[in-house]
């Protein structure tokens, strides 16, 4: 299993994720993403607007703001109970979470004397801004997930679109936490993205539980279908005491990362709470009822979606390292070479094919070096195919395609390149 430290370093040193601000020193718990990494990412989001929203008819999408009035995370009951459990070590002051066994357990290692905790203070995690340019300004927040903008925005949808219960409305966008420990790179971060779905039901046990497993299935194949190794792939469900305030049940998918299995996408039975706080309710127009519909909410974080593809993705050989990205989420699908680089008749040739190719798919073009660091880097950056044009190009109008994880070579006509990429990436 691919260790962090390489994890780290290929993503600084390849431009997938810096620290955030890193002249300055940089600030826990903040991440850039690079020129490869905002394309994983971007892929990832896209990959999964297109499975929830687009290839459905039952949801819609939503972009709510990041600030609301302040009153929905009263009614939400975040300012009251988005909390975590935080102790201070009363040797050196440092905070830890207090349900973070291995964190408080490393800790103790690190003192020779034994650690006295401070008892467990609750710390609410929701970030304060302040609006206005006259005192005294308005305190409001940044949303501490994006969901409670899917709700706030349930009367404005069910008004404007012809969609009737069950139904679903999905929304991807930021959200921060005051987070006690940001760690483990970019895997709790105080700022971070989240891909959510919130599926509306009838207040039916049967229903709403048979609805649950539905999305907690799709949720599992759709990371399968982006490459995921199922072995690394688990379903954990949450003890009554670890739920959060909202939730009737809860599950989440956990990966094994090189820090244990983990979680990054939570399946949520939100009952009838958040539409209930917000006094919403539905009409069922054809039954003659009005009810509080309940909520089956999938809520997943494009960082550590990102994060755990990556890892998942790293292998290394003896002589390569090799980011085995499925191709649709790779950040080029293909890099185009001029066998040499110094032969102007192969470098026009070889810049037509780029250009013509670069319209379609992300295409590259790599002329440094030689042919065998050219494959490394690709590799490195899970490039799937390389483009060689070498001298019979010039009269076959043919190149030679190379495989990512196989390195095999195949010659392929010119003319059938694009369509040779698109029926491999859709296979
Ligand atoms: P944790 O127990 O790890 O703090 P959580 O159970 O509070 O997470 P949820 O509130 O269920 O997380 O959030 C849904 C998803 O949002 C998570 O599965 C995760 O992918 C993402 N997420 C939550 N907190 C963070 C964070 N601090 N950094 C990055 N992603 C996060």
């Amino acid at each position: 299993m691919a260790k962090m430290d390489e994890i780290t370093s290929l993503a600084k040193r390849r431009g997938f994720i810096f620290p955030s601000s890193e002249i300055y020193g940089g600030l826990k718990g903040f991440w850039d993403y690079g020129p490869l990494g905002v394309e994983l990412k971007n892929n990832i989001k896209r990959l999964w607007w297109k499975s929830m929203v687009y290839e459905r008819d039952d949801v819609v999408g939503l972009d709510a703001s990041i600030i609301m009035n302040p009153k929905v995370w009263e009614a939400s009951g975040h300012t009251e109970a988005f909390t975590d459990p935080l102790v201070e070590c009363k040797v050196c002051h440092i905070r830890i979470r207090a349900d973070n066994n291995q964190e408080i357990e490393n800790h103790e290692k690190s003192h020779k004397a034994t650690v006295e905790w401070t008892k467990p203070k609750t710390f609410n995690l929701l970030t304060e801004v302040y609006l206005g340019t006259t005192e005294p300004k308005l305190k409001a927040y940044l949303r501490g997930e994006i969901t409670q903008g899917v709700f706030v925005n349930f009367k404005n949808i069910l008004d404007s679109s012809r969609q009737r219960i069950p139904f679903g409305i999905a929304q991807i966008g930021k959200a921060f936490r005051n987070e006690i420990t940001p760690g483990n790179f970019t895997y709790r971060s105080r700022e971070f993205e989240q891909m959510e779905l919130e599926y509306f039901v009838a207040p039916d046990e049967k229903e709403s539980l048979e609805t649950f497993e539905y999305w907690k299935e799709q949720r599992l194949k759709w990371y399968v279908s982006l490459g995921m190794d199922k072995k690394k792939l688990r379903f954990r469900e949450h003890a009554p005491d670890e739920r959060a305030h909202y939730a009737k049940s809860a599950e989440d998918i956990e990966y094994e990362a090189p820090f244990g299995w983990s979680e990054f996408e939570g399946i949520h039975h939100r009952g009838e709470w958040d539409l209930g706080r917000h006094k919403l309710s539905y009409k069922d127009e054809e039954a003659g009822k009005e009810y509080t519909p309940w909520v089956i909410e999938t809520s997943g974080g494009v960082d550590r979606s990102t994060l755990f593809i990556l890892i998942d993705a790293y292998h290394s050989e003896k002589d390569r390292v090799i980011l085995k990205l499925h191709p649709k989420l790779a950040p080029y699908k293909a890099a185009v070479f001029p066998l040499l680089a110094n032969k102007p008749d192969l470098v026009t040739k070889a810049k037509t094919i780029y250009l013509r190719l670069k319209l379609r798919l992300a295409t590259v073009w790599d002329d440094r070096g030689n042919i065998g660091k050219r494959y490394f880097a690709q590799d490195e950056i899970g490039t799937p195919w390389c483009v060689t044009v070498d001298f019979d190009t010039l009269k076959d109008d043919a190149v030679t395609v190379r495989d990512r994880d196989t390195t095999k070579q195949e010659r392929v006509a010119v003319d059938n390149l694009e369509e040779y990429f698109q029926n491999k990436i859709k296979g």
